[in-house]
C-alpha cells in the first residue's frame, strides 16, 4: 500500500483525503491519504523523515509552502513562485506548484481562452501561483493588492506584468478577459475585494475561495453576465495535478470533483 498525504498546519477541515481517496478507489489504486500537522520547527525533519518511512508524495499547505520550497529540488515553476505545495518521493524529492496549474487548468476545463488580459486580486501564496501560471499561458497580467509593494515585487519576478492597489480596478477591468479573486477576503464571510461596479459581463471570474463555493464576488459577476469559476475547480485541479505527478496516470477527474464537493 502507497501512502500521500497533507502536512501544514492546520489541516484538521482539508477536503484532500476524500478527494484523493476517492481518485485511488476509481483507479485501482492501493493507496491511502493522511494528514500531518508537525510544528513549524520540525518541518525538515518531517520532510526526511517521510522520505525515510517511503511515503510516496506528500501536497503542502499553509504555512509550509515556503519553507519546504527550501527543503527539495523543485522544478522551475515552483523555484520562481518561490513555493511548492506538492513534493514527489519518486527517486530525488521533488517540489511542485500545482496551485499555478490549478488555475490555468480551471480555466481550460471551462473552455475560456487563455489570451488576452488578467487582473489577479492579491500577492500572497494564491496569487504569486495565480500570476505565473496565468503569465505563462501568454496572458498579460497585472496584480492589484491592498499592500501595493507585494504586487509591485511580485510584478517585478514576471515579464510584462504590471501592479497598483485596489483603488483602480475599475478602470483595470474594463478591458480585462479574466479576473481572479487570490485573496481571503469572501472567506467565510459576505464580503468581496472587488466592486460590483467594476464588472462586466465580458469577464470571467475566478475565485479562489472556496467556503463558501458561491462568494459575493461570483453572485455580482454572474448577475452582471460575467461567466463564474469557483474555488472548488481550482482546489480540484491542484489535486488532479497532483495525482498526475504522484501516479503517472490521468486523474479520474469527475470522481475527484463528486468527491470534494461532498466533502466541502
Ligand atoms: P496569503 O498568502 O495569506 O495572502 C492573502 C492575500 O489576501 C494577500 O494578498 C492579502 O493582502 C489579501 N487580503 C487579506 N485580507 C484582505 C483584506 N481585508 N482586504 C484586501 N486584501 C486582503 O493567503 P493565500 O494562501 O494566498 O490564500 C488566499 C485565498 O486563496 C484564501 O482564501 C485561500 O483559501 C485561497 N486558496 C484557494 C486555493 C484553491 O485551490 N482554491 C489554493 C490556495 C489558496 P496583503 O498582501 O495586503 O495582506
Amino acid at each position: 500500500m502507497q501512502v500521500f498525504g497533507l502536512i501544514g498546519n492546520p489541516v484538521g477541515h482539508s477536503v484532500s483525503p476524500p478527494m484523493h481517496e476517492a481518485a485511488y478507489e476509481e483507479s485501482g489504486i492501493d493507496a491511502r491519504y493522511v494528514t500531518f500537522e508537525p510544528p513549524a520547527e520540525s518541518v525538515a525533519t518531517a520532510i526526511e523523515g517521510a522520505e525515510a518511512l517511503g511515503i510516496a508524495g506528500l501536497n503542502v499547505t499553509i504555512p509550509f509552502k515556503e519553507r519546504v520550497a527550501e527543503l527539495v529540488r523543485t522544478d522551475r515553476l515552483a523555484g520562481r513562485i518561490g513555493a511548492v505545495n506538492t513534493v514527489d518521493f519518486d527517486g530525488e524529492p521533488t517540489g511542485y506548484n500545482t496551485d499555478a496549474v490549478g488555475v490555468v487548468r480551471a480555466f481550460e476545463h471551462h473552455d475560456v481562452e487563455l489570451s488576452g488580459s488578467a487582473v489577479v486580486v492579491g500577492a500572497g501564496g494564491a496569487g504569486r501561483a495565480a500570476a505565473f501560471g496565468l503569465a505563462d499561458e501568454g496572458v498579460s497580467v497585472h496584480i492589484a493588492n491592498r499592500t501595493v509593494g507585494r504586487a509591485e515585487t511580485l510584478a517585478d519576478e514576471i515579464r510584462n506584468a504590471s501592479s497598483g492597489g485596489l483603488s483602480g480596478l475599475e478602470d483595470r477591468l474594463a478591458g480585462a478577459d479574466l479576473l481572479v479573486n487570490a485573496t481571503s477576503v469572501g472567506m467565510e464571510s459576505n464580503a468581496t475585494p472587488v466592486p460590483k461596479s467594476a464588472l462586466h459581463g465580458d469577464l470571467t471570474v475566478l475565485d479562489a475561495v472556496y467556503a463558501p463555493i458561491e462568494t459575493r464576488l461570483l453572485r455580482e459577476a454572474d448577475s452582471v453576465g460575467a461567466a463564474t469559476i469557483d474555488g472548488a475547480w481550482m482546489l480540484l485541479f491542484q489535486g488532479v495535478e497532483a495525482f498526475e505527478i504522484w501516479t503517472g496516470r490521468d486523474a479520474p477527474v469527475g470522481r475527484m470533483n463528486e468527491a470534494l464537493r461532498a466533502a466541502l
